[in-house]
């Protein structure tokens, strides 16, 4: 059993002509809590649909698991939460039950074919959230942060080893930011599993995530959260470019 949950090996990927990712090599173990930053348009989404075998790389290799990931047997063991996982309109046709059991089947309406164990997981994995009472609500009347939560259980509910959230803060206001990263880390020394977090807003995540991934088409930086920190201006210059014009240092 490989010590990597994922291994990318020297990948690049293009939708058209021009390198989208080129020459990716990236490692994360077992456990791991890592972030990836880099600005819009840098890869980031890209290399989350590689690492779901969304999408094949033209170069390169990619295991999860350590298994090839176009032969990864169990997809149930990677969970994922997408960037829209908040913007559900009051009136949306399926309660958070129904939202999370959809982790299970992949659709929503199953109701009828689940045994007890499921039911049992689904209610598990909204506890794990914090969202029991709200469990009969219909998602579109719950505040943007409660919706993301729903998500979060949605992605536990079958049970993943490894978590992968696409820019989870975008459109969630700034104490639901906190919750979801004080929740995030509760499930990560919990649950054992291993996370990675990809934004464009890392000092959000800084004090959570153990190491720090800088993209654009190319990886700029790797190292431990600490290492990033003493060279963040210079690094963050060689991934945003322009650092002036960018707001990502105006934590200082
Ligand atoms: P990020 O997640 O960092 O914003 P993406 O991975 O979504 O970046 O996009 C990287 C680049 O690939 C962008 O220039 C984007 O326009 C382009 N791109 C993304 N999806 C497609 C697609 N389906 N077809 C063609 N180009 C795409």
């Amino acid at each position: 059993m490989s010590q990597y949950t994922v291994k990318i090996e020297d990948v690049s990927f293009a939708y058209e002509v021009q390198p989208v990712l080129k020459d990716i090599d990236l490692k994360m173990k077992s456990g791991e809590f890592l972030g990836i930053l880099g600005p819009n348009g840098s890869g980031k989404s890209t290399l989350v649909k590689l690492i779901l075998n969304l999408l094949k790389p033209q170069k390169g290799n990619i295991e999860v698991f350590g298994q090839p990931v176009q032969s990864l047997k169990d997809r149930s063991s990677i969970g994922y939460v997408s960037q829209k996982a908040n913007s559900f309109q009051r009136g949306f046709p399926a309660t958070v039950k129904e939202v999370v059991a959809s982790g299970l089947y992949g659709k929503l309406g199953l109701f009828r074919w689940m045994k007890k164990k499921d039911f049992e997981q689904v209610d598990q994995a909204i506890e794990q959230v914090g969202l029991t009472p709200f469990a009969k609500s219909n998602i579109g009347s719950l505040s943007g942060g409660q919706q993301q939560r729903a998500f979060i259980a949605r992605a536990l509910v079958s049970k993943p080893k490894l978590l992968i959230f696409d820019e989870p803060t975008v459109g969630v206001d700034t104490k639901s930011v906190s919750e979801f990263y004080d929740l995030i880390k509760k499930l990560h020394q919990q649950e054992q599993l291993t996370l990675l977090l990809v934004t464009h807003d890392i000092y959000s995540a800084l004090s959570y995530v153990d190491r720090v991934v800088c993209l654009n088409k190319q990886l700029i930086f790797d190292g431990d959260k600490e290492a990033f920190i003493r060279q963040d201006k210079e690094i963050l210059s060689r991934v945003f470019g322009d650092v002036q014009g960018t707001p990502y240092l105006h934590y200082r």
